[in-house]
């Protein structure tokens, strides 16, 4: 194959249609750190597209080598693959739409201004020329020379209706850059530049979504999910509203979609669909380039990002106070709701592929009585024991020796009674092994130095008295049961302490999320459960619905 007819294969991958000319030339300008990108274009960019940037720019080595296939400054080796944080790194895409049409560059790096011509890839002219920092491509007569292609391209308006929503995206994914989009010289969008993240809903979805739209924010482990929604009734029909990005490139992923009309169902009108902007960045393992104009991603942890955005959405509509409670619920109906069928038996449900158990997935709706979280699942109604669930998360961060050990600023002293300074004496070795730092002061007391964990730092005594008393218990020939006696004791004691001050309803949501990553979420370490359900058949049932 000549050189010619490689270069329009690859054109056929990278270059589909106007818009992806558009997309290419504006992402390479972001590459560029542009701040200012005005867009040009004629006849749904079939006849003209003009890209102009202020980034950059190029020296003139750099602006022929731009024009090689594979001439890609932005990776090096295969393993910068999975971690690309530039837009393209294909270093294909210049070559490419070179090859369909007639093409001029026009670059500066701030000392010297080169431009360089093409015609279907072919008939070089480089030439210095005077000109500001910043890069300017104009793709004229895109498929003039591959007829062929060149009839698949839709009317203007539906050519210009793409390029317009190729860059809205590429706009709310970048706040900080100014958007100029032109047609014909009339502007069809214009939006960013500041910064503000509402200001762009504003202009690219209009006022009313973007005045009263909720802030997004959830962060877990490596993945930060962060944006805007247009708070209800403000819908599209349509999912053409959904803006996600991630890592700041536009992206289509079926993950964010299903993940987002699960957390809203039922919050918007019947037929309408949520309209939003949603950056998720992930320090690693995604794979942005399965296809090069697809924008299809691949996340390596799909479970992180799918439970980062659920909870994003679920903060997003705290506070709740619209749940019905039914007028005439009687104390005595409320005791019977949890029945047989409905308890922890019933939650440890095998999952159908994989045969482990599967956590629910939980969306938090409110805290009763100081002690139960309230949450719902596809499939009923969950009642969470915060204590029992804080027990169980105290206990496995206890039992992984990760709880660190805190050194206290000033000592406490605690007194003990006889039996509790016997078990001292007996567990000490077991208390070390927790993380307590401590000594005998005297007969009746000790004196403490560092204490395991956070909490226990301005509970020390009592934390320290509590697990002696479950010490006095322990089996005094075996260390290993003293020492999770020891445990369980101290998780106890932690939980009891968070309980007694309260929690934010963020706190709420983060305890769930605490518990769905514990080895044993369904019973804390006592063996009580850690909650209990009533299954939307049940509730089927007990109405007379079935
Ligand atoms: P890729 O973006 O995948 O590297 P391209 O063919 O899109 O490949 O661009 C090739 C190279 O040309 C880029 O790596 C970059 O160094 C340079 N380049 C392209 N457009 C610009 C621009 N607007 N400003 C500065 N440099 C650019
Ligand atoms: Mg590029």
């Amino acid at each position: 194959m000549d050189p010619e007819t490689v270069n329009k294969i690859a054109a056929g991958e990278v270059v589909e249609r106007p818009s992806s000319v558009v997309k290419e030339l504006v992402e390479n300008s972001i590459d560029a750190g542009a701040r200012r990108i005005v867009i040009d274009i004629e006849d749904g960019g079939k006849k003209m597209i003009k890209v102009a940037d202020d980034g950059c720019g190029m020296s003139p080595e750099d602006a022929q080598l731009a024009l090689k296939p594979h001439a890609t400054s932005k990776i090096s080796s295969v393993e910068d693959l999975w971690n690309v944080q530039t837009m393209g790194f294909r270093g294909e895409a210049l070559p490419s739409i070179a090859a369909i049409s007639k093409f001029r560059l026009l670059t500066s790096d701030g000392t010297q201004g080169t431009e360089i011509r093409l015609s279907a890839g072919k008939d070089l002219i480089v030439q210095p020329s005077g000109a500001p920092r910043g890069t300017t491509v104009w793709v004229q007569d895109m498929f003039y020379n591959v007829p062929a292609r060149y009839k698949f391209l839709k009317s203007s308006s539906r050519e210009t209706q793409a390029i317009s929503d190729v860059v809205a995206r590429l706009a709310a994914a970048h706040p900080h850059i100014y958007f100029h989009l032109r047609s014909g010289g009339r502007t069809i969008l214009e939006a960013g530049g500041t910064g503000d993240l509402r200001h762009v809903m504003a202009q690219v979805f209009g006022n009313e979504f973007a005045a009263d739209a909720i802030d997004l924010y959830f962060s877990l482990e490596t993945v930060t999910v962060s944006g805007l929604l247009a708070a209800p009734p403000h819908g599209r029909p349509s999912r053409s509203g959904q803006f996600f990005s991630v890592n700041r490139r536009p992206v289509r992923s079926l993950l964010l979609t299903w993940v987002t009309d699960d957390a809203t169902r039922g919050r918007y009108m019947p037929g309408k669909h949520p309209v939003l902007i949603v950056n998720v960045s992930c320090s690693e393992g995604i794979d942005v380039n399965v296809h090069p104009t697809k924008a299809e991603v691949r996340f390596a942890r799909e479970d992180i990002v799918r439970r980062a955005l659920f909870h994003a959405y679920e903060a997003a509509f705290l506070p709740r106070a619209d749940y019905p409670v039914p007028a005439q619920a009687k104390e005595t109906d409320l005791d019977e709701w949890p029945q047989a069928d409905d308890t922890i038996a019933q939650l440890v449900m095998e999952h159908p592929a994989t045969g482990q158990r599967a956590f629910p997935e939980l969306r938090f709706l409110a805290q009763t009585h100081g002690s139960y979280l309230l949450a719902e699942a596809c499939d009923g109604i969950y009642i969470i024991d915060q204590h029992a669930a804080h027990e169980r998360v105290f206990y496995e961060e206890v039992e992984s020796t990760t709880y660190p050990s805190q050194l206290l600023a000033v000592p406490v002293t605690v007194s003990l009674d006889a039996n509790s300074a016997a078990a001292f004496d007996e567990h000490r070795h077991t208390l070390e092994e927790l993380g307590f730092d401590a000594e005998p002061f005297g007969p009746r007391s000790v004196i403490v130095r560092a204490v395991p964990g956070e909490l226990a730092v301005s509970f020390t005594e009592r934390v320290f008295t509590d697990l002696l008393e479950h010490l006095v218990h322990a089996d005094s020939g075996s260390g290993l049961s003293a020492l999770n006696e020891a445990r369980k004791a101290l998780a106890a004691c932690h939980a009891s302490v968070r309980a007694s001050r309260g929690l934010s309803d963020m706190e709420c949501v983060a305890l769930i999320e605490r518990l769905r990553g514990c080895r044993e979420p369904f019973f804390c370490p006592h063996g009580r459960p850690t909650f209990l359900k009533i299954s939307l058949h049940r509730l089927r049932k007990d109405f007379l619905r079935t």
